[in-house]
């Protein structure tokens, strides 16, 4: 990882902040129901940054998008319900600036926080528009970007808004950058990742990427189906990609050009129908699966062999569930593994990181979550960062220090 600035390099890089206008991009994208947060997990991401600043004295404008507005202002998707819920977390009034100015700004009392409208109310937010960057620059001093979620979208206020003004990394996107970087950038090896979920091809640029970081993957869900066919399993009903086998054929042989091996379950729980506990329910070898039968997740000593594997390691980096975990008693096999990877990061031996919309719901079902190293809520941008691709929001923030 190259460098970034932080909020610990605001005064040595800009002499004393205090009264000084920062522009902070949060990610404020809650899920809400009838008007209220539903889940507050993001908002309270953006509080460490936003105390640390107004510690400092600075006066903040928070910069987020709500929903897709497609450019055009919609009052359903304003940010007006943010702030009341947004200044209960942070112990500190948060007020909301309906149009934003260097005046209107600068009037405001040093360490005051305000919110502006949803960025993508304005058509030259996700066109990255040059004039309208320096339009929203000219408010500022300086510019934060603390939303790792938003980085993979080169946006005015993800990425264009660090072109004009000295920027810094947040301290919620300062801990995920870290952490990706311990999982995946530099991290000790020996290094196992776990993929699972659904489909091969959701998921191809992830499984080449890590065939040739990591030093186990292990495959799971319904996409190591596609894996045993390709080594000449009859998976039977199970859900399997066909017309994926040659792509497999060649992560197969880019793994074995990186030393890399390929973990894949050995035993599986099969069942005819896809129900919760269904009478038609056993383990069985992967040679022993009927026409009839589908493959939902892996079976207990196949989970114990991975477990093995884990122990031996000392990173791990997990993206989607080993089975289909919604559906009892399919989740067995991610909250076994999800519980070994706890236990060993507790102890100290692992670091381990996670991430996913799914993956997430499995951690938390599986009680462990808050034992990860880390786990990361950001969807879209740890996929692409799991793809071994570039983020235009964090590319912008390592070029600002050069
Ligand atoms: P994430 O959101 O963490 O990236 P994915 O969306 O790729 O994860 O995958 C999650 C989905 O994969 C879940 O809905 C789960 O039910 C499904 N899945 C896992 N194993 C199987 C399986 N053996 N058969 C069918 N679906 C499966
Ligand atoms: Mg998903």
């Amino acid at each position: 990882m190259t460098g970034f600035y932080t909020i610990d390099d605001l005064t040595a890089v800009l002499g004393d902040v205090r009264g000084k206008i920062a522009l902070v991009r949060e990610d404020l994208n809650v899920p809400m129901a009838d008007g209220a947060v539903s889940d507050d997990t993001r908002l309270r991401a953006a509080v460490p940054t936003l105390a640390a600043l107004s510690d400092m004295g600075c006066i903040t404008l928070i910069l987020a998008h709500f929903g897709r507005p497609k450019g055009k202002a919609d009052p359903a998707m304003s940010l007006v319900p943010i702030a009341a819920p947004l200044a209960a977390l942070l112990g500190r009034p948060v007020g909301f600036m309906a149009e934003p100015s260097r005046d209107a700004l600068s009037a405001l009392s040093p360490g005051s926080i305000v919110i502006a409208e949803n960025s993508r109310f304005a058509a030259g937010e996700e066109a990255n528009d040059p004039a309208l960057a320096r339009a929203w620059a000219a408010w500022g001093d300086f510019y934060v970007n603390d939303a790792f979620s938003a980085a993979h979208r080169a946006h005015v206020t993800t990425e264009g808004l660090a072109h004009i003004l000295p920027a810094f990394a947040g301290r919620s996107m300062e801990a995920e950058l870290r952490a990706l970087d311990a999982a995946l950038g530099n991290p000790k090896h020996p290094v196992a990742a776990v993929v699972g979920g659904a489909k091969v091809s959701s998921k191809i640029d992830v499984l080449v990427h890590l065939s040739g970081r990591v030093d186990h993957l292990i495959i799971g869900g319904g996409m190591a189906n596609t894996f045993l066919a390709a080594r000449g399993v009859d998976v039977g009903k199970s859900l399997c990609e066909h017309d994926y086998l040659a792509t497999v054929e060649s992560i197969f042989a880019a793994a074995e050009a990186a030393n890399c091996t390929i973990h894949l379950p050995y035993d599986v729980m099969v069942s005819r129908e896809f129900a919760p506990n269904p009478p038609s329910l056993r383990s069985c070898n992967v040679h022993e699966i009927a026409a009839e039968e589908m493959i939902l997740d892996i079976a207990p000593a196949s989970v114990e062999m991975l477990g093995d594997v884990i122990k031996n390691c000392a990173t791990l980096v997990w993206n989607g569930p080993l089975g289909a975990f919604e559906t009892p008693p399919f989740d067995a096999a991610t909250v076994a593994l999800a519980r070994t990877a706890a236990a060993l990061t507790r102890e100290g031996s692992l670091v381990s990181v996670a991430g996913g919309g799914d993956t997430v719901a499995a951690l938390h079902h599986a009680g462990v979550a808050g034992d990860f190293s880390f786990v990361s809520t950001a969807g879209g941008a740890f996929l692409e960062w799991m793809e071994g691709r570039e983020l235009p929001g964090v590319v912008a923030l390592e070029r600002a220090k050069r």
